[in-house]
């Protein structure tokens, strides 16, 4: 997930490459660049843009719920973190729980 990001001072290195915009808007980053970055093809990238720069970035998927990276897994195609996992779960009993009053109020349910 990428949003606004603050990115604190940003230090950025020349690369010293200059490349011409194609005719369809396109720059080729340079093999050495995405071998170095460890760019592949058909990897998402993420473009910010800073003052009147531009920005490219590695683009990874966050929490679809709060945009966490780390602590992360993948769900039915979707990414979540263990803290909205973990917070879902605590709604999912406090469910089940109101679930089964209505039932032993309707006293379809005995115990409980
Ligand atoms: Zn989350």
């Amino acid at each position: 997930m990428f949003d606004n990001i603050i990115m604190g001072v940003i230090q950025v290195k020349s690369t010293g490459i200059v490349r011409k915009v194609d005719d369809l808007g396109r720059i080729v980053i340079p093999k050495e660049l995405r071998k170095t970055m460890n760019i592949k093809k058909k990897d998402p990238m993420g473009i910010f843009v800073e003052g009147d720069n531009i920005i490219f970035s590695k683009y990874t998927s966050g929490c679809i719920f709060c945009g966490e990276i780390d602590d992360t897994f993948e769900f039915k195609g979707n990414t979540i973190c263990y803290s909205c996992f973990k917070g879902m779960n605590k709604e999912a009993k406090y469910f089940n729980i109101n679930k089964l009053k209505r039932l032993k109020s309707l006293r379809l349910i005995r115990g409980f």
